[in-house]
């Protein structure tokens, strides 16, 4: 894989679609900029057609001068996208529905109908000289024969990428993969992959559109996104470095922290074991695995927690062996721990964390500690 891949956020906009999701205008500015720190190379900062904050917020953004390029959303309408040029863009994402279902039931049109709003909307902002997403909303469930020809008008008229949305995430890896090849081998045009979580698929769908050659992913952070949620950002970036071996240089120490920041501004909390950035990810409790980490961390762990600004912690509990438990004193308490000690205490911590139903905090291990020196005094 030789060609450039190109992370488009669009926390600001999918990611506020959520149900229930708004972010402030300052939340916003914010995100914007913590993304661009991060390496995002595009960010879909909202739907100007909307007007009041929503607008304002995007001419804000676009008035940071970021690194990022800055898009605004539209509806295949020339008025939205004047809308959008006025906020100061330089990119626009211009959306209509191209499966049958959506243009029957949604649009109450015709094929010929949605292609001719789609090629109009190009024409007049290609005349505006700005970068052009044309956006195939529920492309995953329209005919791959009118969407090869949707593809081709839209690169006619001046688009410069086709966003192949799975709107309803219906995608699975192995499909996806057949249908963007063969996008590719019939329009050239560059394609993006929007995938939403629906089946929690959307990370593998857009790897999978990667590997037959789409240049740009569609990403939220944590994921967040309609119903189940887009890919997320840290997932994508992560999995395209370990696993496709597609370094883009991004600031992934910062991911824990522009995730927590995220996950506050959306009212959304971020799940323990969430990929890459959950605080469990580096938490070893069951002796075998906490053994085998401390002796070598690359035996339970794929990447170090710094490199996603996370700690390796090793949880007490139920499941903790005599090594962990002895390696936890030392290494954080200083105190040496002999073979004998270490078992009394284990028997003590297994029926605790029993009772108690979970694992023990620190300031527990150390009571149970304590009442093991004074019993045996
Ligand atoms: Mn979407």
């Amino acid at each position: 894989m030789t060609k450039k891949l190109t992370i488009v956020d669009t926390t600001l906009r999918d990611g506020e679609q959520t149900a229930g999701v708004v972010f402030s205008n300052q939340e916003k500015l914010r995100i914007a900029r913590l993304l661009d720190e991060l390496g995002v190379d595009q960010i879909e900062a909202g739907v100007p057609v909307m007007g009041g904050d929503e607008q304002q917020a995007i001419k804000d953004i676009v008035k940071l001068g970021l690194k990022a390029s800055i898009m605004g959303w539209n509806r295949a309408v020339i008025s939205d996208i004047e809308s959008s040029l006025a906020c100061g863009v330089d990119a626009v994402a211009i959306s209509i529905s191209t499966s049958d279902i959506h243009i029957e039931h949604k649009l109450m049109t015709t094929r010929g109908a949605v292609m001719e709003r789609m090629v109009k909307a190009v024409e007049f902002a290609k005349k505006q000289g700005v970068y052009i997403s044309v956006n195939a909303e529920d492309a995953s469930r329209t005919d791959m024969e009118y969407l090869i020809e949707f593809a081709r008008e839209a690169k006619i008229a001046g688009a410069d990428r086709l966003r192949y949305c799975d709107t309803v995430g219906i995608l699975e890896p192995f499909i996806t993969y057949e249908r963007i090849t063969k996008l590719i081998e019939a329009t050239g045009i560059e394609v993006e992959m929007h995938t939403h979580n629906d089946f929690g698929m959307a990370t593998a769908n857009a790897l999978a559109g990667v590997r037959a050659g789409a240049s740009f992913v569609g990403v939220t952070v944590n994921g967040l996104g309609e119903r189940a949620g887009n890919a997320a950002l840290e997932e994508i970036v992560m999995a395209l470095k370990h696993l496709l071996d597609v370094d883009l240089n991004f600031a992934t120490t910062r991911f824990r922290e522009v995730s927590e920041y995220v996950a506050r501004a959306s009212g959304r909390i971020l799940p323990p074991g969430k990929a890459i950035v959950g605080s469990n990810m580096f938490a070893h409790e069951s002796g075998i695995h906490a053994d085998g980490a401390l002796k070598n961390p690359l035996t339970y762990e794929v990447f170090k927690p710094e490199d996603v600004g996370l700690e390796r912690q090793i949880v007490i509990g139920k499941h903790s062996g005599t090594a962990a438990i002895k390696a936890k004193f030392w290494r954080e308490y200083g105190i040496e721990i002999g073979d004998a000690e270490a078992d009394n205490l284990l028997a003590r911590v297994r029926s605790t964390a029993v009772d108690l139903k979970r694992s023990l905090f620190d300031k527990e291990l150390m009571y149970i500690y304590e009442d093991m020196l004074a019993q045996r005094n």
